[in-house]
């Protein structure tokens, strides 16, 4: 009988798909690395393994513990799965701009969810940070796990996300394409697969060339920390877990050619994928339109395009802010202002 013990055995192992439709007119190997067929729905199930893994082997995280983590997006969801099947209290704190939906998400898998208002200073105690701050501090045995500093999400990434791109390609991968929000993913994959292949003879491709892919006004490809409206990747800061010296080169896309090619890998690939899989694939056929036949590109793609459906999938959301061909252009700083 082949059967997993817990779901939690099924993180990781995604498979590789080629792109055939979006590609037209591509020499290079263009493979996608499906991410949300983990079982939480995203690559953020592997750092959620490994992050309570690593406090459980050095003492910051016991029998009767809880973890307490200031999230509501796909971390939350794997610290959810894991925590649960691994016996822990799970409390979420979330700012009340969040829908309904993603809080109910981490309630149905038995987390607790407290809401803070968004209305308030960063550094005010009623704050996102500043409550899952004092429950860390007030709750006994609590353990907050930080994706953003945490050296287990890039370790998670270095473990199992690098070295399996590296088999499934039979160490053939030349370019790996991977968005950066925290910066965990880049960060141990890309270094991964440098270090794999730093010998490899140019002839074979020499060594992997990492490529950022970062919404248009994020820090990373040089921007402000002006807003845009992808959702996962991108960042007003530089955090810890973002390892500069790793990316060869980071691409800025912009969220009318994300959301534009989320939209077109649902219809004509069948991958229902979020808006930082459309960014990432986007960065990724820039960089293999210039490469010849034998190079093999290897673009992650890190969740479900289920948790979109009201907005990128959604005509009149498109179409309001411009996303779609033929409306009136509106800027996101307009809009939020
Ligand atoms: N895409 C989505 C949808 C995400 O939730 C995240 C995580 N913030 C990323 C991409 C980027 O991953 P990382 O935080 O490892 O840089």
């Amino acid at each position: 009988m082949k059967y997993a013990n817990s779901v939690v055995e099924l993180i990781g192992h995604t498979p590789l798909v080629k792109l055939q439709k979006v590609t037209e007119g591509i020499k290079a190997t263009v493979l996608v690395k499906l991410e949300y067929l983990n079982p939480g729905g995203s690559i953020k199930d592997r750092i959620a393994l490994k992050m309570i893994e690593q406090a459980e082997a050095d003492g910051r995280l016991a029998p009767g513990g809880t973890i307490v983590e200031p999230t509501s997006g796909n971390t939350g969801v794997g610290l959810a799965l894991v925590g649960q099947q691994k016996g822990y209290r799970c409390i979420f704190v979330v700012p009340d701009k969040v829908g309904e939906e993603k809080r109910a998400v981490l309630e149905a898998y038995g987390a607790e969810v407290v809401v803070t208002p968004t209305a308030v200073a960063p550094d005010s105690p009623q704050s996102y940070y500043g409550v899952s701050d004092r429950l860390v501090t007030e709750i006994p045995g609590a353990f907050k796990p930080d994706q953003f500093s945490n050296p287990g999400a890039p370790g998670s990434h270095y473990e199992t996300t690098g070295p399996e791109i590296w088999a499934d390609t039979d160490g053939k991968v030349t370019h790996v394409v991977i968005g950066a929000g925290t910066g965990g993913t880049i960060t141990g994959t890309g270094r991964f697969l440098k270090e794999a292949s730093s010998d490899r003879p140019e002839a074979e491709g020499g060594q992997v060339k990492v490529i950022g892919a970062d919404p248009e006004g994020s820090v990373y490809s040089g921007g402000s920390g002006r807003p845009y409206f992808v959702e996962g990747v991108g960042e007003d800061m530089w955090p810890a877990n973002y390892d500069k010296s790793v990316p060869d080169e980071v691409l800025a896309v912009t969220d009318a050619e994300s959301f534009a090619m989320t939209r077109r890998l649902a219809r004509e690939e069948g991958l229902l994928v979020g808006g930082s899989s459309g960014m990432a694939v986007v960065a990724a056929l820039r960089v293999a339109k210039d490469l010849p036949e034998d190079a093999v590109v290897v673009v992650i793609l890190p969740d479900s395009g289920r948790g979109y459906l009201a907005k990128i999938f959604n005509d009149d959301w498109m179409r309001s802010y411009g996303f779609l061909p033929g409306a009136e252009e509106t800027t996101v700083g307009e809009l939020l202002k």
